[in-house]
């Protein structure tokens, strides 16, 4: 049984990590996870599958030993243990497969994922810069091919496109309506395997018999030219059926880049809807929102508070009031207060202002890549240390700001051209690779310690 020491030393950890791993990586390696035992120095995390304790003790432990270390204020050391499907209350049942297997190894098409219900119209706050996305979502979903196909919705990260696609898939399957919701990676996963196994009939079938589709993040279809091909004539058959088409991406079709001209008209031929990111009553209504959804009493001051500090991205002011929950409850505090949540929030103020260290970068680039500091700054051109000292560029060049010929220096004496060079790779790889993604978003968070 778990000790509810650790439970409450983990809750707070997550509450962090929560805001610094991206969501699908939080929901695939820690959203399960459970704290078993806490003693002088050591915490043992439990993990419900074999795969996802090997991810999380190699490429999660030091940012969650450093995140658990903040908390319990002494370095900590954090080992991870599988608790197994019915070992523990926590564990949960029907962890869908397709969240625990890696995605590319799978042979068969990504497990149809039932959408979130927590992601309902409902739960979706409208206001003046969603108000016609929201609405344009509803109509599709009530009214499928009927006004606006297809809908492509826009919005910087964090600002709920997601959630309105599952809203609309809800809502439709709901009222018994076919609708599947896939991001563009499961896409193409699904076309590159079946292509593979010889049933792309049945891949087409299986999207072509929809009543709705809906496709988050398009982006990721940059430069997959024969995926982009199937979505094409898919997006056509549909369409021509009266089936309903919704995209969403992180900005608008004319700007999609490497993404065929056919296509990206095709995208244009609906309803264009942008959502920007909140004003102040939209981020309090957000707050009271999400803290009335978990039984949580937010007074006033502090939601005006959390509203103040987080502007443009809802999954951080929701990151921020987990936070300050979680760091209530470790505090056993009755009540939260302005000053809980202040202290709450104090080490991502401080962090957020100056811009860091370049040593504290090249460590925690070395430390994430588990290797050296020598051999990342070393002549070695082997791919994985020359991948990661790309990133050490580019974190360099846009994090820390420092010229060029300063990052060449850093890294090994190369020359300011193998520098434009690394730094390009990873700011073109950020969009089509979601591990650079994640990888960059990790690394920050360990940086921002
Ligand atoms: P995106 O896909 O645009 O990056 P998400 O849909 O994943 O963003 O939203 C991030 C988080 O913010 C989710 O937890 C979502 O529920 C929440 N969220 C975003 N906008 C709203 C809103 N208007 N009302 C309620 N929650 C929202
Ligand atoms: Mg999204």
């Amino acid at each position: 049984m778990a000790d509810p020491n650790a439970q409450r030393i983990w809750e707070a950890a997550l509450g962090q990590l929560q805001i610094h791993v991206t969501k699908p990586n939080y929901d695939t390696w820690l959203k399960d996870t459970v704290g078993l035992s806490v003693t002088d120095g050591q915490l043992i995390v439990g993990a419900p599958t074999e795969f996802v304790k090997e991810w999380l003790a190699t490429r999660m432990r030091s940012l969650v030993s450093q995140t658990v270390g903040n908390i319990i204020g002494q370095p900590t050391s954090v080992t991870f243990e599988i608790i197994g499907r019915s070992g523990n209350g926590h564990a949960n049942d029907d962890l869908p497969l397709a969240t625990a297997a890696p995605q590319s190894a799978t042979s068969s098409p990504t497990p149809r994922l039932r959408p979130d219900p927590k992601y309902s119209f409902a739960n979706f706050v409208v206001g003046s810069t969603n108000r016609l996305a929201a609405a344009a979502a509803l109509a599709a979903a009530e009214h499928p091919g009927e006004d606006y196909n297809p809908l492509f919705i826009y919005g910087g990260p964090g600002l709920g496109k997601t959630h309105l696609l599952q809203a609309i898939a809800l809502q439709a399957t709901s009222g018994k309506r076919s609708a599947q919701y896939v991001t563009s990676e499961q896409f193409t996963n699904d076309f590159v395997t079946a292509i593979a196994h010889g049933r792309s009939d049945e891949f087409r079938r299986r999207y072509r018999s929809l009543q709705l589709l809906l496709i988050d993040d398009i982006q990721f279809l940059a430069g997959k030219e024969r995926t982009q091909e199937e979505f094409f004539y898919t997006f056509n058959d549909l369409h021509a059926n009266g089936c309903q088409v919704v995209l969403a991406n992180d900005r608008p079709p004319a700007a999609l880049l490497g993404i065929s001209s056919r296509l990206r008209s095709r995208f244009q031929w609906g309803l264009i809807a942008d959502i920007q990111p909140p004003d102040t009553e939209m981020r309090l209504a957000i707050l009271l929102a999400k803290a009335r959804q978990q039984n949580i009493g937010l007074p006033p001051d502090v939601a005006q508070f959390l509203a103040d500090r987080t502007r443009d991205n809802v999954r951080d002011l929701e990151g921020s009031l987990n936070r300050v929950v979680a760091y209530a409850r470790l505090t056993n505090a009755a009540t939260i207060t302005l000053d809980i949540a202040s202290r709450a929030l104090a080490a991502l103020t401080t962090s957020a202002n100056s811009p860091p260290a370049p040593e504290t970068i090249l460590q925690a680039v070395a430390t994430y890549f588990t290797i050296s500091l020598q051999t990342l700054t070393s002549k070695t051109r082997a791919r994985p240390i020359a991948e990661a000292r790309h990133i050490a560029m580019y974190l360099l060049r846009e994090d820390a700001h420092l010229p060029l010929k300063h990052i060449g220096l850093l890294l090994g004496k190369r020359d300011h051209s193998t520098v434009i060079h690394g730094v390009r790779k990873v700011s073109t790889g950020i969009t089509a690779d979601q591990q650079i993604a994640q990888q960059l978003s990790e690394l920050r968070a360990l940086i921002s310690r």
